[in-house]
C-alpha cells in the first residue's frame, strides 16, 4: 500500500501545480520516473545478489507496476532484463499487445531487447545509463524510434543514470578481482 500513498501524493501535487507552470510539473514528472527506475535497480540489485549482471527492469502502466525483470546468467541468450519483463508483463495481461505501458530499465536496451519492445508496442522506454558497446535506443542504433518499422516508441534516458552505472561498475570490479 505504501506504494499507492506515494503515488496518490504525488498525484494530488501534480494537480495542484498544473495551475503553477509547466517547470514545476516537469520535475514532478521527473520524479515519478526516478520512483519508477529505483524499482528497476532494485530488480538490478537482485540479480548482483544472484551473481548476475545487474540490469533490471519493470514495466508500468497507469502507475501500476506490471512486470518485473532482471538479466540472468543462463543457456538462454534471451534473458534480458527487459525481455523477462515484457514476458511477465504479457502474461499477466493476457496479450502481446503492451501499449500504453512504459518500460524502465537500468541500461540502454540493446538490438535484441529493443526489438522486443517494438514488437510488444511498448509506449515509452526510459533508461538509466547508455550503452556504448550495445545501446539500440540512441547510441549505436535506434531501433525503437525507427520510422520504417510498424511501431514507434518514445524515449527517456538518463535518469538515475549514476546509481545505474555504479552497480554495473561494481559487479564488473568485483569480477575482475576473482
Ligand atoms: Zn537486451
Amino acid at each position: 500500500m505504501q506504494t499507492l500513498c506515494a503515488i496518490n501524493a504525488t498525484c494530488i501535487i501534480l494537480a495542484d501545480l498544473t495551475l503553477s507552470g509547466n517547470g514545476e510539473l516537469m520535475k514532478l514528472l521527473t520524479i515519478d520516473d526516478k520512483y519508477f527506475m529505483q524499482k528497476a535497480l532494485n530488480e538490478a540489485k537482485q540479480a548482483f545478489l544472484r551473481g548476475d549482471v545487474p540490469i533490471g527492469a519493470v514495466i508500468v502502466r497507469e502507475n501500476e507496476i506490471l512486470g518485473y525483470g532482471s538479466d540472468k546468467k543462463s543457456i538462454d541468450p534471451t534473458e534480458h532484463a527487459e525481455v523477462m519483463a515484457i514476458r511477465s508483463c504479457a502474461r499477466k495481461l493476457k496479450t502481446w499487445n503492451l501499449s500504453g505501458c512504459t518500460l524502465y530499465v537500468t541500461i540502454e536496451p540493446c538490438p535484441m531487447c529493443a526489438g522486443a519492445c517494438v514488437n510488444a508496442r511498448i509506449s515509452r522506454v526510459v533508461y538509466g545509463a547508455k550503452n556504448y558497446k550495445s545501446g539500440a535506443c540512441g547510441t549505436l542504433y535506434n531501433i525503437v524510434r525507427d520510422t520504417r518499422l510498424n511501431h514507434v516508441c518514445e524515449v527517456e534516458y538518463g535518469v538515475m543514470e549514476n546509481e545505474c552505472l555504479n552497480l554495473l561498475q561494481e559487479y564488473f570490479m568485483q569480477r575482475r578481482k576473482r
